[in-house]
């Protein structure tokens, strides 16, 4: 049997995956098991920051690796270490705890701020206010989480104590806010996996706002937007004068190793106390020095490279033939297509180009480290395919 056939009879049949096979790449460009090449925009949803095979990153990674792969959290290791203080410097919070993936990271979020609501306001302040269209993960806690009763589906009663109100309206956040006993507002300030819906301004100073007013914990799920994708170190600095309570990240956090990190500032910085909570790989080594060297590399000049780069796909894209409209922040962007979006996707591929879906939107994620030239043949594509 060759791979597909393996994969389709021995791997558990949750994706429905694209007939390709990567088997090698360089920066943004994928090669198949036929030889083809593509330019990839998808970077294995927004994971690759630095795309396939990044010398220099190859280099922290496996200088590690070469050391010693694991130790436990029973024991002191330096990327740890320098990881965490490099990403409070970078934001301001004050400490960090890591884990592996983006829903391990929200499930962190989650307990800390229910036992803010509980232990600041009382036994009943354990609810948490997520949006319709949300996406926190596959977890139960993350699942129940999520605003999108498609996921719910087939799992029984989902965990009690999300409250979901639909994104960018106010009015009703603040009547939730009112009428139940809330511990937390939990948000991505662009929603991904619902369609690449970026927040209002309004609504996150509403957020924030609210937060101050009934002391509830704010929790940005920077998941998917963090570690520079936005153009900004997280997506939370793209809005004035805010700082969550907490940030969960993990995605593009060490450029393809599994990763999650969830961000204490200084209202939530001594909720955990040793034993309440933890993980066998969080924090691991290898993973870490790849992480330290994601963020030492996106600096402001590379940032705003990020944005150079976004502002050119918006801008040829905007207005093209059959793109109704064009949705996101940064390199996180999303695409009303006239076509179907799967229907894109599958025609780009035939073309050499990959494209993502979210809901009915296209989706493009290229890795930060795209070079213009790929841009704009990828570009190219996507507007012949639209057209
Ligand atoms: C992908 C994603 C998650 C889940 O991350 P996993 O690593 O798949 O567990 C959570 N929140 C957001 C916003 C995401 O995009």
């Amino acid at each position: 049997m060759n791979v597909k056939e393996l994969d389709g009879k021995y791997v558990a049949n949750t994706y429905k995956r694209f007939p390709v096979e990567i088997v090698s790449g360089k920066g943004a460009s994928l090669t198949d098991e036929a030889g083809k090449k593509y330019i990839d925009m998808g970077a294995g949803i927004a994971v690759n920051t630095f795309g396939m095979a990044d010398d220099e990153w190859i280099g922290a990674v496996t200088a590690q690796l070469a050391k010693f792969q694991h130790t436990s959290n029973l024991y002191y290791t330096e990327p740890c270490a320098k990881l965490a203080k490099m990403l409070c410097e970078r934001t301001g919070m004050k400490n960090v705890f890591f884990s592996n993936s983006g829903a391990e990271a929200n499930e962190c979020a989650i307990k800390a701020a229910r036992e803010y609501g509980i232990t600041k306001k009382g036994e009943e302040y354990y609810n948490i206010i997520t949006l319709e269209n949300s996406f926190h993960g596959r977890t139960m806690a993350t699942l129940s989480a999520t605003g999108q009763a498609v996921f719910h589906e087939h799992f029984g009663p989902m965990l009690a104590g999300f409250i979901h109100t639909p994104a960018n309206d106010c009015e009703a956040l603040e009547k939730a806010v009112a009428e139940n006993k809330v511990c937390a507002i939990m948000f991505e300030c662009v929603q991904g996996e619902g369609g690449v819906m970026p927040l209002t301004k309004e609504f996150v100073a509403k957020i924030f706002e609210l937060a101050k007013k009934y002391d509830l914990v704010t929790i940005a799920d920077e998941v998917q937007t963090g570690n520079g994708r936005t153009g900004k170190l997280y997506a939370y600095m793209n809005f004035d004068n805010i700082v969550p309570d907490i940030v969960s990240t993990a995605k593009g956090l060490a450029a393809g190793l599994p990763m999650g990190a969830t961000l204490f500032g200084e209202k939530t910085a001594d909720i955990y106390k040793p034993g309440m909570h933890g993980s066998t790989f969080g924090g691991n080594p290898v993973c870490a020095a790849g992480a330290v060297n994601v963020i030492s590399r996106l600096t402001e000049d590379f940032l705003s490279e990020v944005s150079a780069k976004a502002e050119y796909i918006k801008n040829a894209l905007e207005g093209a033939k059959g793109i109704k409209t064009v949705s996101g922040m940064g390199l996180m962007i999303g695409l009303e297509t006239e076509k179907e979006a799967a229907q894109v996707v599958a025609e780009a591929m035939e073309r050499g180009v990959l494209l993502l879906t979210a809901k009915k939107k296209v989706r493009l994620l290229p890795p930060l480290s795209i070079t213009f030239e790929e841009i704009k043949k990828a570009v190219e594509v996507i507007k012949e395919v639209c057209a």
